[in-house]
């Protein structure tokens, strides 16, 4: 983190979830592409930027595919956690979804939901993940943002919450009108990196109202506060708009739709910022919930410093620099290098190592981890995913359900 580290507040573990083909990496390049912090957005070389980063990436072949990926978006560190392409019942899937606080779920705008962001979607509200969905493709030639919010009621009934409406679309498409502060933005170069803002287009000025209407009424039927007022006549503040909405998301009540484009580079920033504004920090949270493996008795854990190390190891990779790479997400406590942990499935006490996290172009010696971040472990040898990692004197298994691992055919 630049100048100071976020406190638990301003921390976002997030994950991108999407069926096959609607924009997942894609989406996920750009978000790296805007949080990174080495790259000087300002400095780079129109057009052919973000590929050429992507294809040194990919050359590299370090962090796309890194089980969680540290960014920062005004004064947030959000974690990226990946979640697997296929969309299944299994292990991988439940584990990726009970790290991660909170999603972004990209549909296709010319499709809407398909039967695999279904299953995903119902995964998600089992495990009480807050979404906001990103409807990304606008400038596909059948490009239908309306219908796509449609969808996400008549298949999933879910209820939307329209935050932007769309400036043109298909090859017209370039920019979205915000609807909480009522104006006009647009991308002013190919990179998406300067944005503009302005008066809202004519044709789109009654649309927009009556859009604003309908989010601030669906907002005010969600928050009795805000209800209040509402019925009162009283114009809410766009502060306490976000405030109500946040509250409605994180109880899955409502979920925020953002459209744009990743491929074109339109609506990532403002998509990043409703992950700062809308979606839970570990905090919301609250505790995490596991047994004492000594007596069988439920053990609750705050996402405090000051609790007893409590720690998931959700992914163990094989790293081509350093051997093994065992990604952790701490939910107490905190995990530090030189500290001796123990490891409640094995019941083995583990030194930890070094620790690091891993930033889109590089990776970073830490010194420790906090409740409610997540980072990776190298070289250590006796853990498995799916094992708690905690303090000695306050054993605690989160995973009781012995996950199977994953089975390697060899032809
Ligand atoms: P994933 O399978 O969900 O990871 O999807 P990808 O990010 O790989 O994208 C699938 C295809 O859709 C690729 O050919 C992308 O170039 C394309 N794509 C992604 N985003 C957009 C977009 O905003 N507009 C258009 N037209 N194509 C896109």
């Amino acid at each position: 983190m630049s100048a100071h580290e976020p406190i638990l507040a301003q921390l976002r573990n997030i994950g991108i979830i999407a069926h096959i083909d609607a924009g997942k990496t894609t989406t996920t390049e750009r978000v790296l592409y805007y949080t990174g912090r080495t790259r000087a957005l300002g400095s780079v070389d129109a057009g052919t930027a973000i590929t050429d980063w992507m294809d040194q990436e990919r050359a590299r072949g370090i962090t796309i595919v890194s089980a969680a990926v540290s960014s920062e978006w005004r004064d947030h560190r959000i974690n990226l956690i990946d979640t697997p392409g296929h969309i299944d019942f299994t292990a991988e899937v439940q584990r990726a979804l009970r790290v991660l606080d909170g999603g972004i779920v990209v549909l296709d705008a010319v499709q809407g939901v398909e039967p695999q962001s279904e299953t995903v979607w119902r995964q998600a509200d089992q495990y009480r993940v807050p979404r906001i969905c990103f409807v990304n493709k606008m400038d596909r030639i059948g490009a239908d943002f309306d219908r796509a919010v449609a969808s996400l009621r008549e298949r999933l009934g879910a209820e939307p919450a329209v935050l932007q409406l769309p400036i043109g679309a298909e090859s017209s498409f370039e920019g979205v009108v915000d609807l909480l502060s009522m104006r006009a933005v647009r991308w002013a170069d190919e990179l998406g990196a300067r944005r503009e803002y302005d008066a809202i287009p004519s044709a789109l000025r009654e649309p927009a109202a009556t859009a604003r209407a309908e989010l601030i009424e669906r907002i005010a039927e969600n928050d009795d506060a805000l209800l209040a007022a509402y019925v009162d006549g009283v114009e809410p503040e766009p502060e306490q708009l976000l405030a109500a909405l946040r509250r409605a998301t994180l109880d899955l009540r409502l979920f925020p739709v953002l459209c744009g484009s990743a491929l074109r580079n339109k609506g990532v920033q403002p998509l990043l910022d409703a992950v700062v504004d809308l979606l839970p920090s570990p905090l919301d949270i609250g505790p995490v919930h596991g047994v004492d493996p000594r007596t069988d008795q439920k053990v609750e854990r705050q996402p405090d410093a000051k609790e007893p190390l409590t720690a998931l190891a959700f992914k163990v990779a094989a790293d081509p620099y350093s051997g093994r790479l065992t990604y952790v997400r701490v939910y107490s406590g905190c995990l530090r290098t030189g500290m001796t942990v123990h490891n409640a499935r094995s019941a083995r006490r583990e030194r930890v190592g070094r620790l690091v996290r891993m930033y889109a172009d590089q990776r970073e010696d830490i010194e420790e981890i906090g409740a409610g971040d997540i980072a990776a472990m190298l070289g250590s040898k006796g853990t498995r995913t799916g094992d708690t990692l905690c303090a000695p004197e306050h054993p605690v298994l989160l995973e009781t359900i012995a996950f199977p691992e994953p089975v390697v055919w060899v032809a």
